[in-house]
């Protein structure tokens, strides 16, 4: 099952399984947390319950529709270029050997002249010919280098979750991946950290969603201040976060989130002119040498559930 796919960690209760379930329970939980039934926040809660991602949104579809718009244009207009000039190459090429054929079997000195002539006319048509051409290619390599570009970009920024920038599944599952593969070739270590908001209910019902929200975002930048350039953060789901620390063993993991959490004691949110203090519950695991990204997230989660268990604000880690 990929990554994407998981279903909520063992603290979110009962999983349900069907669409219908997962709608029932969405409904539910927008009355519970006294949400407006608008659709975003339905379809919202109702992919937070599932585990699943919400398909690329309509922006994500415009800018990928933008992307194949380009590049479509520039084939098709590299393709008119090169194909007319190879017609024009072609029917160049008949003309001059033609000139050719008659020179060698005129003596006329005023027809040698003429075909001469001919011949050298001819080929400064498809000199310009080929010059334009090349110009037209120039022109579309410099396209496709723009459009290179944004591709990055684009992928990148389907990766992004778009309210704290940190990475989102589909990242994840790459991030995952990606440093599995070097840990095993290389042979080093690689751990993750389950990180959970402690009652973060409270921070909405207390304060509003909106200061819900800034919370996220300030958690988001306080952590991603600590973390190394190689650490990767990912918004696992609504309050959950990931980390994935590349070459750091157990010990090593422990420490980081250790440090983590006593930077965000140290740096609590003003939010209109209120201060909003944060302490979140963690798991630590680090990959074993059998084990994939979806066991690996299992064992961190499983560890977060422990913290939760064991009073909240503080860090469990996995056997
Ligand atoms: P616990 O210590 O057990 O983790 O308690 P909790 O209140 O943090 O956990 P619970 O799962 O009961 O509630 C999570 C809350 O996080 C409820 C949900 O509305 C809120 N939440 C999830 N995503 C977002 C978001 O994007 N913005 C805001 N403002 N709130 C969110
Ligand atoms: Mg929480
Ligand atoms: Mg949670």
């Amino acid at each position: 099952m990929p990554l994407s796919m998981t279903h909520p960690p063992p603290h979110s209760g009962k999983t349900p399984q069907t669409p219908a379930d997962i709608a029932r329970a969405a409904l539910h939980k927008l009355t519970e947390e006294m949400l407006p039934p608008t659709p975003e926040n339905f379809t919202k809660i109702y992919y937070e319950i599932s585990g699943t991602l919400p398909p690329p949104d309509s922006a994500s579809n415009q800018r990928c529709g933008n992307l194949l718009e380009m590049i479509r244009e520039v084939v098709v207009n590299l393709s008119e270029k090169t194909s007319g000039l190879a017609v024009d190459l072609q029917s160049g090429n008949q003309g001059i050997k033609q000139s050719l054929d008659d020179l060698a079997t005129t003596e006329e000195k005023a027809r040698i002249q003429q075909l001469l002539h001919s011949v050298i006319e001819a080929t400064s048509v498809l000199y310009t010919r080929v010059e334009d051409t090349h110009e037209d290619i120039v022109a579309s390599r410099l396209a496709m280098e723009h459009i290179k570009e944004e591709m990055r970009e684009t992928r990148q920024w389907l990766q992004e979750d778009t309210l704290t920038g940190a990475q989102n599944r589909r990242g994840m599952d790459m991030t995952l991946a990606r440093e599995i593969a070097r840990s095993k070739r290389y042979k080093t270590a690689v751990s993750t950290a389950m990180i959970d908001i402690d009652h973060f209910k409270r921070v909405n019902d207390v304060h509003g969603h909106d200061a819900g929200d800034a919370a996220l975002v300030h958690l988001s930048t306080v952590i991603k201040s600590v973390l190394r350039e190689a650490d990767v953060l990912v918004r696992y789901g609504g309050e959950e976060f990931l980390v994935v620390l590349p070459e750091t063993d157990i010990r090593g993991a422990h420490y980081v989130v250790d440090r983590l959490k006593q930077v965000i004691q140290k740096s609590p949110m003003i939010y209109e002119g209120k201060k909003i203090e944060l302490t979140f519950s963690g798991g630590i695991a680090q990959l074993k040498s059998d084990e994939n990204g979806h066991a690996l997230i299992m064992r961190a989660d499983k560890a977060l559930y422990e913290a939760k268990h064991a009073g909240r604000n503080c860090i469990k880690v996995a056997e």
